[in-house]
């Protein structure tokens, strides 16, 4: 997507805008803001090649439209998930910015590559819920990621965009070095909805951002399907890669 927009020439010469990757100057008259053509290069899109119900994606495997083994026996409570892109470098690196550093610097890069990707808002869904935060976690970080990257994906003023119909009612430990089980575990009783009247009969689009084994999304899924949601799919930035 280029589009010139002519006080933005204006900006750069007195502002000029950076990588927030590699800290070289990008030249934004390509449409590039926060991330330069090198390192946009970097980014390894997602096609079909993830499991069309949990998400999971393995090295070196392309197939489209596939149920992985795991999906066969012990779906998730989820339908569908989508990522934008791999979990790698440089989205690993912007992502982990925003998510412990409280560096909102990164956004305008993350903004740049969900406009060139194909993500496109399916238009299905009734509400787009991002996984919430503990009140203590959100006041801590000053804001919630999830809803950050929900604006970017599916637009700043989306009136679908929901923030209190599920709420996160217990402080967790960080799911990372956790192995499945104690990720499962470590959720339970986490989560649970408000005005449950508002989700019966719903589609739902659970935004987070990044898909690791999914229990997070799980548990959310779970909890919006016992309120009566009739489906829940799931939506993140960045999806892992994991080898067979
Ligand atoms: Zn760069
Ligand atoms: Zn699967």
């Amino acid at each position: 997507m280029k589009r010139i927009v002519p006080w933005r020439a204006l900006v750069d010469l007195v502002l000029p805008d950076i990588c927030r990757v590699c800290g070289v100057t990008v030249n934004t008259r390509d449409g590039l803001h926060g991330i330069c053509d090198t390192c946009l290069d970097q980014v390894k899109y997602r096609g079909k090649d993830g499991c069309r119900r949990c998400g999971i994606a393995y090295v070196g495997h392309v197939d489209s439209n596939h149920l992985c083994g795991t999906c066969l026996t012990r779906p998730p409570s989820y339908h569908g998930a989508t990522s934008v892109c791999d979990y790698a470098e440089p989205v690993r690196g912007l992502l982990h910015r925003l998510k412990y550093q409280s560096d909102t610097s990164v956004l305008p890069s993350l903004a740049t590559i969900v406009n060139r990707s194909e993500w496109a808002d399916p238009a299905r869904f009734d509400w787009i819920i991002p996984v919430p935060l503990y009140i203590g976690r959100l006041r801590s970080r000053g804001y919630n990621q999830a809803v950050l990257l929900a604006r970017l994906l599916f637009g700043n003023r989306n009136e679908r965009l929901n923030t209190f119909l599920l709420q996160r009612v217990r402080e967790t430990a960080p799911q990372a070095g956790l192995d499945g089980g104690e990720r499962r575990r470590n959720l339970r009783g986490a989560f649970s909805v408000e005005r449950s009247e508002l989700l019966v009969g719903r589609c739902i689009c659970l935004v987070d951002d990044v898909l690791t084994t999914g229990a997070t999304a799980n548990a959310c899924s779970t909890v919006l399907l016992k309120a009566g949601v009739c489906s829940v799919e799931v939506v993140t930035m960045a999806g892992v890669r994991v080898k067979r």
